[in-house]
């Protein structure tokens, strides 16, 4: 494990890192659900160290807990556990950022962090833009997750990037719920001039990476963005990032760990975001 392990124990004023092994909603492939467990072993590797780009120390911080796998008796029961989980956590004024999973547990995830950040802003990095009403005949599809946040009003705003499989049906999703996309196509200029007003989401679903960056997902959708660009974003994007998650990433697609170590890397630098905003609003 990366960090002192005591699921049991209550934690408060915490950054906690949760995992979601859950991919029975994935339409293509299954695999990801093997993903929290891979994902930590790549965080604690010695192939690298526990400091951010940012300069904080993840070995030193003690405020750093992990709240091990959320469980779950069966598919009918996981989002309820999954909600559960995420609302008695951020009851005790933690922060949270969570491991998936396929990109449908973002929806359980957010009915809790909604609840907590009335205001929510969700900046959501993704090849596809997840708003099918639902994908054969699965409204809780890893395809959908951004249709249900929205109809259900737990976002004020949803800002979209490395946006590259639009088609019809979510465009009109996108214009109904008044989604913001910034396109592959346009190019990432768009995206140094975002400002948010109160808390951010940030959901990463590391297909949003071009598949040379990150084959160990399920859906290799060429032209995407680069490792680089998403930690400049991480680093840089003018508002108070509150947590957020990463999904789709799926360790039977990667035979080396180069998709884990990605994977990795984006959590340090969350963590560190989350955390440093946290210090600032303090
Ligand atoms: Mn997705
Ligand atoms: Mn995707």
């Amino acid at each position: 494990m990366m960090i002192p392990y005591s699921p049991t124990d209550p934690v408060e004023n915490a950054l906690c890192v949760l995992g979601i092994p859950l991919d029975h909603n994935s339409s293509f492939k299954r695999g990801a659900a093997q993903a929290p467990d891979r994902i930590r072993q790549c965080y604690a590797s010695d192939s690298s160290n526990l400091w951010t780009e940012t300069g904080i120390d993840l070995g030193q911080l003690d405020c750093l807990h992990d709240a091990g796998n959320v469980e779950w008796a069966s598919r009918e029961t996981a989002f309820s556990a999954v909600t559960s989980k995420a609302k008695t956590l951020l009851a005790q004024n933690n922060r949270l950022i969570s491991l998936g999973g396929d990109h449908s547990v973002t929806y359980p995830i957010v009915r809790a962090v909604a609840k907590v950040h009335p205001n929510l802003n969700i900046l959501h990095l993704d090849a596809h833009p997840d708003l099918y009403d639902n994908l054969d005949n699965n409204p809780h599809s890893h395809a959908s997750p951004f249709a249900r946040i929205m109809e259900q009003g737990y976002a004020r705003r949803l800002v979209q990037a490395g946006i590259r499989t639009m088609n019809s049906h979510q465009r009109k999703q996108a214009e109904r719920f008044k989604v913001e996309v910034h396109e592959m196509k346009d190019g990432l200029e768009g995206l140094s001039a975002l400002r948010f007003d109160g808390p951010v989401y940030l959901s990463i679903d590391l297909d949003c990476l071009d598949p040379a960056f990150a084959p160990g997902v399920s859906h290799h959708e060429p032209g995407g963005m680069t490792t680089r660009q998403v930690l400049d974003l991480l680093h840089t994007l003018d508002g108070k990032i509150i947590g957020g998650d990463i999904v789709e990433y799926n360790p039977d697609r990667d035979f080396i760990s180069v998709t884990g170590m990605v994977a990795a890397k984006f959590l340090k630098e969350m963590i560190g975001r989350v955390y440093a905003d946290r210090q600032a609003n303090s």
